[in-house]
């Protein structure tokens, strides 16, 4: 089956997964929220390095997510995400400013249980669970909604570079004349 072309929404409703059935989604950014998480992402990065640099093709994000909801006495109506994610873009070398490439790849396990549940005690001191043959991240969903591209958005900035170098052996702006020290040398 082609699961590229199955639809998911910012806000995951429950009730839309089926109960004890692994439930798989590709979306790339050709899916509006999904394209404005990478604009998000894209958005920090220039604010970081205070430059600004074109956003091109090459500038992509893939998400591959596994859902599976269960009911059980102990978690009730509960919601489990085995993901991964795939961004690449173009940041600016923190010491020249160049175009540097970068590919941010992260996965990750959650698992979502009714906020009811959230005020009992084996739950207070806990941010992880150990359920279905994984360590799993603990989170709370209320109305029945979980909140995706938050959840996703929060992942993805984890995994940012936060200086990111062109190459290792960049050279840098000179501190005086700002010239380009990997193209041209100066007196200073
Ligand atoms: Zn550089
Ligand atoms: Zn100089």
């Amino acid at each position: 089956m082609n699961t590229s072309n199955k639809k998911l929404d910012a806000e995951l409703k429950l009730h839309n997964l089926k109960i004890d059935v692994w439930d798989e989604y590709n979306l790339n950014k050709t899916v509006p929220w999904v394209n404005d998480i990478l604009a998000e992402l894209i958005k920090t990065q220039k604010d970081n390095v205070d430059t600004t640099y074109q956003q091109g093709e090459e500038e992509n994000i893939s998400l591959s997510l596994n859902f599976l909801r269960k009911n059980t006495p102990s978690f009730k109506d509960h919601l489990m995400t085995d993901g991964r994610i795939v961004a690449t873009y173009n940041a600016a070398c923190i010491k020249c400013l160049a175009p540097t490439p970068i590919q941010i790849d992260m996965e990750f396990k959650s698992l979502h249980l009714n906020s009811s549940l959230r005020d009992l005690p084996e739950y207070a001191e806990i941010d992880e669970i150990f359920t279905e043959n994984a360590q799993r991240e603990l989170y709370f969903y209320s109305k029945g909604t979980l909140p995706l591209r938050e959840m996703l958005q929060e992942y993805l900035f984890m995994g940012i570079v936060p200086f990111p170098i062109h190459d290792e052996n960049c050279l840098g702006l000179c501190a005086v004349c700002g010239i380009n020290l990997n193209h041209e040398t100066c007196k200073h």
